[in-house]
């Protein structure tokens, strides 16, 4: 299995930017969650690292996976990695499955499509594959239609298709919001599960502090299409270095239950829309700005080992 490197990708929708000058590394067999407000540019880089951003999207940089450029890929080529080098893990699996196809044929489809597998071959191949994601009755499931399944089904469903391919990077788009609690733990421990067992490496996407603390090494905090900090999950839930991890880390706090937190995870103030403030963008919600602050931004810099943060007063 291979790295995931991102060097300095940009996405912009006209003349809208929603991600700007992002670089992370995500080794082999390892969790990075990227985390942030809607708005934050999150799924904006999911997509981006996914290779799905709708045309005409403005996509500036490099995605690397084992070496190999994907930002670059066009048409056929592009059809060619996803799946197979790149994998995508949507929020809403009612949406994205298929509804008036069986469930069975709908994971089966990737092995005639990709691998042009007869159909007998292909429907065997989707029952092993929907036994290893735990499903009980693999058959029984496979002739039943999305709305027959639970949301904790549907959603195991979607990582058999996610993962049929044996990709080297899943990208999971807040895969577990809609669900509740318990299935939710079931999912995470699913998928670091599979992850174990085949090595592929893992972007998270999530507003969900508990599920940085379940399922990431590293995490990854973006406000206003930027990355804030990044470092590994233990030392930044220790030491929070920017104002905006302690602010999400605190709302996180005074909503312990999962699925509340999901929902309203909120921190005073409106995150930018459209143009950026000056200097540091977090500047009119900081509760400890200085004057720099609103005329000069903080660049990124080391602030400890494997960690980074971009604010005037970290480290
Ligand atoms: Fe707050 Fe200034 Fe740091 Fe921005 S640079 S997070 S405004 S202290």
């Amino acid at each position: 299995m291979s790295d995931l490197a991102i060097v300095d990708v940009g996405v912009s929708y006209g003349r809208f930017v929603a991600v700007r000058d992002v670089t992370l590394a995500v080794p082999a067999g390892t969790t990075l969650a990227l985390v942030g407000e809607s708005g934050s540019g999150k799924s904006s880089l999911a997509h981006a690292i996914a290779r799905l951003l709708p045309p005409g999207t403005g996509l500036t940089g490099s995605v690397q996976v084992g070496g190999r450029e994907l930002a670059s890929l066009r048409g056929r080529d592009l059809r060619d990695v996803r799946g197979r080098v790149v994998s995508y893990l949507a929020q809403d699996a009612m949406a994205a499955l298929n509804p008036v196809m069986r469930v069975g044929r709908q994971v089966g489809e990737v092995f005639a499509r990709h691998q042009g597998l007869s159909r007998r071959e292909s429907a065997g191949r989707a029952g092993d594959l929907l036994r290893r994601v735990g499903i009980q009755a693999p058959d029984l499931v496979a002739r039943k239609f999305p709305h027959e399944l639970s949301g904790g089904m549907r959603q195991r469903v979607m990582i058999a298709i996610a993962l049929a391919l044996a990709p080297e990077v899943l990208v999971a788009d807040e895969p577990t919001t809609a669900l509740d609690v318990t299935v939710q733990a079931e999912i995470l421990a699913l998928v670091r599960a599979l992850q174990a067992e085949r090595g592929f490496a893992i972007v998270w996407i999530t507003h969900d502090m508990g599920v940085v603390a379940e399922i990431a090494d590293d995490v990854a905090v973006m406000y206003g299409g930027r990355i804030v900090e990044q470092g590994p999950v233990r030392d930044v839930f220790a030491a929070p270095a920017h104002p905006y991890t302690r602010a999400l880390i605190e709302a996180a706090r005074e909503q312990p239950d999962t699925a509340a937190k999901a929902r309203f995870l909120t921190i005073v103030g409106q995150p930018p829309a459209g143009e950026l403030p000056s200097g540091c963008s977090f500047h009119p919600r900081c509760p400890v700005a200085i004057d720099r602050c609103s005329t000069e931004r903080p660049g990124s810099r080391l602030i400890g080992e494997g960690r980074h943060a971009a604010c005037h007063l970290a480290g």
